[in-house]
């Protein structure tokens, strides 16, 4: 899979480019179909900026950056742990639980990181 939009904006300046610097093929997984499990391969292409010429990673709507499953998949494991366990969401999805628990943990992660200016979990009692 590609990203159908050629161009992409450089997080450093701003501009937009489709200078690609370089292609960089890996391998996601995502919702199975009945028995398969379903591996997606993605192309995130890095792009280099024709302004300030730094090098970035495209960003891709459905795969959090660094992520090695896509985001409805993480959605629907989420869902069926709190429904039900880990053991069963693992069985569901394909999974090892320890892979659930991973992709737990790095939802954690994702929210602790978030960008200033979104919504804080802060809370007074
Ligand atoms: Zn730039």
């Amino acid at each position: 899979m590609e990203n159908k939009q050629k161009e992409g904006k450089c997080p450093h300046c701003e501009n937009t480019t489709d200078k690609i610097h370089q292609n960089d093929w890996y391998t996601v997984r995502d919702i199975p179909l009945s028995d398969y499990q379903v591996l997606l391969k993605v192309n995130r292409r890095q792009l280099r900026c024709t302004k300030c010429q730094k090098v970035f990673s495209e960003e891709l709507s459905f795969i959090k950056t660094r992520r090695t499953y896509t985001k409805r998949l993480a959605m629907k494991v989420i869902k069926e742990v709190l429904e039900t366990n880990v053991e069963s969401a693992a069985r569901r999805n394909r999974m090892t639980a320890s892979e659930v628990e991973t992709l737990l943990r790095e939802q954690e992660v994702d929210l602790l990181k978030e960008k200033p200016g979104s919504p804080r979990l802060d809370m007074t009692i």
